[in-house]
Order: C-alpha cells, then sequence, then structure tokens
C-alpha cells in the first residue's frame, strides 16, 4: 500500500516532533515534503504549525497504519485537549492506495481520504512537492492547489 501523510506540530520542540514521525517512517519512506511554517487552521488561536507530507510504501492495512501514526503521536506525549487546538504531533492519513486505487473509507475512525484535506493548503502545498503528479479523487493536486491562498505556506527547511 501507498500512504500519504500530513504531519504536524505547533508545541514544543517542533522541529525534534516531525523529525521523530520522519525517522518513525524512514525504512517505508518514497518520499518527503520540505518542511513548512503554516498558520493555524480552524477556530482556535494558537502558534504557528510545522507542516510536512510523508509517503509511504507500506505493508500495513490502513487501520495498522492508524495505529502505528497514534503511537508515534503517543510517543510525542500528545495529548487530546480541544479539538483542532494545539498538539506536539498530528498524524493523519491523507489517503491510501492499494494498487493505484484510492481506498475510500468512510468509517469515522478512519475516514479516506482524509475529509478536509482539499480545503488544506497546508496538506497540498507540501504534498505537490512531495509528488508532482498526486491526485486527490481525480483531481490532481495542482489543480485543487489553482486558485488557493498559499502565501503563509512557506518553506522552512527540509528533513
Ligand atoms: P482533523 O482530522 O480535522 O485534522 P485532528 O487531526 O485534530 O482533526 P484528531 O484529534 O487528531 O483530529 O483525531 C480525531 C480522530 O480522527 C482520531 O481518533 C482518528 O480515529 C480519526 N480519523 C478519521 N480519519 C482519519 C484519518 N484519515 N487520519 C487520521 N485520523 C483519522
Ligand atoms: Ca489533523
Ligand atoms: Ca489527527
Amino acid at each position: 500500500m501507498r500512504a500519504v501523510l500530513s504531519i504536524g506540530s505547533n508545541m514544543d520542540d517542533r522541529d525534534a516532533l516531525l523529525r521523530s514521525a520522519y525517522d518513525y517512517f524512514a525504512p517505508e519512506l518514497v518520499a518527503a515534503s520540505s518542511i513548512y511554517s503554516t498558520p493555524p487552521w480552524g477556530p482556535v488561536s494558537q502558534n504557528d504549525f510545522l507542516n510536512a507530507i510523508l509517503i509511504i510504501d507500506t505493508d500495513r492495512t490502513p487501520m495498522q497504519l492508524l495505529a502505528a501514526a497514534q503511537e508515534v503521536e503517543n510517543a510525542a506525549d500528545r495529548r487530546r485537549e480541544v479539538r483542532w487546538g494545539p498538539r506536539t504531533l498530528d498524524i493523519d492519513i491523507v489517503q491510501c492506495l492499494i494498487d493505484d486505487v484510492e481506498v475510500i473509507s468512510a468509517d469515522p475512525v478512519l475516514t479516506l481520504p482524509h475529509p478536509w484535506a482539499q480545503e488544506r493548503a497546508f496538506v497540498l502545498a507540501p504534498w505537490l512537492e512531495a509528488d508532482p503528479e498526486a491526485e486527490l479523487r481525480g483531481e490532481p493536486v495542482r489543480a485543487l492547489l489553482e486558485g488557493m491562498d498559499t502565501s503563509e505556506v512557506r518553506k522552512v527547511s527540509e528533513f
């Protein structure tokens, strides 16, 4: 299975926390974006995020991948406080592809593709960098990004 992961942090040592996710998935890594600084998304006022995209090839199932992502979040001392609030590390599964076919799931435990991905420049801009040919629900990510405000999604470093 090919999977696209969006990783983000806006608490504590954000750079080290993103790198902890990168290191965990390094054995399965196909491509990684740069690290981007992005403004917070949603209703809660909070610090800016660092965000990146990791693309992996893995033998895990989507549910096994979710469990692994949550273990890495927990290792980063992730606490569940407010929805969309500050967090040490967030790992969202943006998309899973099996034999190049997008997995579709309406299960609230694991919704695929991630329901907000197409509205989030902090997901789409690094994804396009990591995979210029990427498609989400049959639409090129390049096209989804057109007309979106990416002025505040800035590359800050590399892994
Ligand atoms: P958002 O999903 O809007 O980015 P969030 O990342 O802040 O919000 P969390 O508190 O991290 O939300 O996760 C809430 C629940 O979302 C998790 O317990 C998980 O089961 C579920 N979930 C559903 N679909 C996905 C997905 N594609 N990737 C990761 N978690 C998901
Ligand atoms: Ca998220
Ligand atoms: Ca999440």
